[in-house]
């Protein structure tokens, strides 16, 4: 069976599961090749629904996790998009692909950042020869404090495991009427994801399930030595 077989074979499966939901969401994960954003020696198992080592001791995501946050984020054409944990760039071709449905001339734009050069530099690369690189921007860096350059932004989408308090940048650089899907939790246990909107006033937060995530290091993180 060819990759494309496989993927559309996966997608079917994550529509009969219900956790791909959204017409916009289903296209996105038909048509970016996850296999691309894999070690070669990682690319026969592109379309198993299960995390995948991608070096530096790092996971790309189940893709059930990614369609999760996809569909929380409800991503609109023209949307300013922040991602922390860049990995392979995975996800931040799928937020890519959504900025741009059926859409030549977008506005939007896919922030990412990643703390390891090699990983950062390694998207990049993957981006580039997927055709993501005119919509996506990777930057090295701490992406616990955000990324002030171009706040504020329609969407934050956290891929890294949060305390349980949210790092701060994230709620102030984000746009009222927003979104910030975030795992929140402890360092290396069982961790939940939240979708939390920016009101006028205040923050509505849902809870959405259990998850678990590599953490997020930096700043307003989990610290690098314990
Ligand atoms: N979204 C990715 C998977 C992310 S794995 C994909 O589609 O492949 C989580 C990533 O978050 C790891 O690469 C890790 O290095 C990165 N990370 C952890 N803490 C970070 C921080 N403070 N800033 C930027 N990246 C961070």
């Amino acid at each position: 069976m060819d990759y494309i077989e496989k993927r559309e074979r996966l997608v079917k499966n994550l529509v009969e599961r219900k956790i791909l939901k959204t017409k916009n969401v289903i296209h996105a994960m038909l048509v970016v090749p996850r296999e691309e954003f894999l070690p070669e020696n990682a690319k026969s198992s592109a379309y198993i629904d299960s995390p995948i080592s991608i070096g530096c001791d790092q996971t790309i995501s189940a893709p059930h996790m990614n369609a999760i946050m996809c569909e929380i984020l409800n991503i609109e054409q023209d949307d300013k998009i922040l991602e922390i944990g860049t990995g392979s760039g995975y996800h931040a071709a799928l937020c890519a692909e959504l900025i741009s449905f059926k859409h030549k001339d977008f506005k939007g734009h896919v922030y990412t950042i990643e703390r390891y050069k090699e990983l950062a530099e390694k998207a990049k690369e993957n981006l580039k020869k997927t055709g993501y690189d005119n919509r996506v921007t990777v930057i090295e860096g701490d992406g616990t404090l955000g990324y002030p350059e171009k706040a504020p932004y329609d969407k934050i989408l956290v891929t890294a495991a949060s305390p349980e308090k949210i790092p701060v940048p994230f709620k102030t650089q984000l746009k009222v009427g927003g979104i910030l899907c975030i795992p929140a939790g402890t360092k290396n246990y069982i961790q939940r994801l939240y979708k939390i909107q920016k009101l006028e006033a205040e923050f509505k937060i849902k809870e959405i399930t259990s998850v678990r995530f590599v953490p997020l290091i930096g700043q307003y993180g989990f610290s690098d030595i314990d």
